[in-house]
């Protein structure tokens, strides 16, 4: 049968790529999860991905509610779920101000990880019921967050401490005046990173699935740069192609994301995946703080609190 893969913020970016590449070989139907539909529906048509490849349901994963309701709009559709992409992110680095979600967390680390982490959670039971023969749970990370890399040690570096800020400064009780976007978006894709592996060693033996990160290149064309100032989102493309070399185009890197939903040769699970200069994905190495077990440990049980999952 065909696969089911649900792919957060396939309204544009890696997502729409990756949407388009699973849609195309014809294996994969593709659940669209977005906050706005009617983007979503425009961007599958301009992609050219066929009608019944794809459905567009909605989430937004800055309000806790809307994640709910996905879960149960996805349950009633009566589709098993084989594959989950965590991929939707939004990164404001030029924020003064700090914004909010519904439930009053910093948006970015609200939006990125906490919306994921209960998203996730949740469909792993859906997950667990299906009899697809490699399911996969991928969470897309950065190398931003990773400060044993070049890219990751341009300031603000990410660093969680002692996860004081996730615990309780993020919450909407306790705003703080000012944010640096930056280092929230870069945090936020620790947490992400962090996640992948404390699910791995929670729920991997238990239920055979493979949970899998990844840093698909530099994409440097996308939507994610849209809230930076002009001169950056004119420059940055044709730096990271020709002075960095870390470009990928947006085709490229969604091929990239879709090989670690499907390809037979990647099914490895607790990995953060990455592409050589040859496209040859690899296992890559996180950064100390990325793979640091007690912190993702601590995380995951902060997290499940925040969320309301205990
Ligand atoms: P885009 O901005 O193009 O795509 C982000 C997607 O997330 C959009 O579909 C957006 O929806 C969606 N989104 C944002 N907020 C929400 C929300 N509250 N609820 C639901 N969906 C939401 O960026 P990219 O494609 O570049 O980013 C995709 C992923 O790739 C992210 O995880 C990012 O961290 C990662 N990444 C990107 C790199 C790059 O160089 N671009 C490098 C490394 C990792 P909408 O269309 O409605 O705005």
């Amino acid at each position: 049968r065909q696969g089911t893969c649900i792919v957060t913020g396939a309204s544009s970016g890696l997502g729409l790529a990756t949407a388009k590449a699973l849609a195309e070989t014809g294996k994969w139907h593709i659940i669209m999860a977005c906050r706005n539909f009617l983007k979503a529906e425009r961007a599958a048509k301009s992609a050219g991905i066929a009608k019944e490849n794809y459905t567009i349901m909605h989430l937004d994963l800055a309000s806790l509610d809307s994640v709910r309701q996905f879960v149960d709009t996805f349950r009633r559709s009566g589709r098993p779920l084989d594959v989950l992409v965590c991929n939707a992110a939004v990164y404001l680095p030029t924020a003064k101000e700090p914004a909010f979600t519904a439930e009053g967390f910093e948006l970015s680390v609200g939006t990125n990880h906490l919306g994921h982490f209960l998203l996730s959670r949740l469909l792993l039971e859906d997950m667990k019921k299906s009899d697809y023969p490699s399911k996969r749970l991928i969470i897309v990370g950065s190398i931003t967050g990773n400060t044993n890399t070049l890219a990751g040690n341009v300031p603000p570096k990410a660093n969680l401490g002692d996860l004081r800020g996730l615990s309780g400064g993020l919450n909407g009780l306790n705003r703080p005046a000012m944010i640096d976007g930056a280092k929230a978006y870069k945090d936020s894709k620790v947490c992400n990173m962090l996640t992948m592996q404390e699910f791995h060693r929670r729920l991997h033996e238990e239920t055979g699935i493979a949970f899998a990160s990844l840093y698909p290149g530099c994409i440097a064309t996308t939507g994610l740069f849209r809230e930076h100032i002009p001169l950056f989102r004119l420059l940055f493309p044709p730096f990271q192609k020709y002075i960095t070399k870390g470009f990928v185009s947006e085709d490229e890197a969604g091929k990239r994301l879709a090989q670690v939903v499907s390809d037979p040769s990647l099914t490895k699970s607790g990995v953060y995946w990455s592409w050589n200069k040859h496209s040859a994905s690899f296992q890559n190495q996180l950064s100390q703080e990325a793979s640091d077990a007690e912190k993702a440990r601590k995380g995951w049980e902060i997290s499940e609190k925040l969320v309301g999952l205990v």
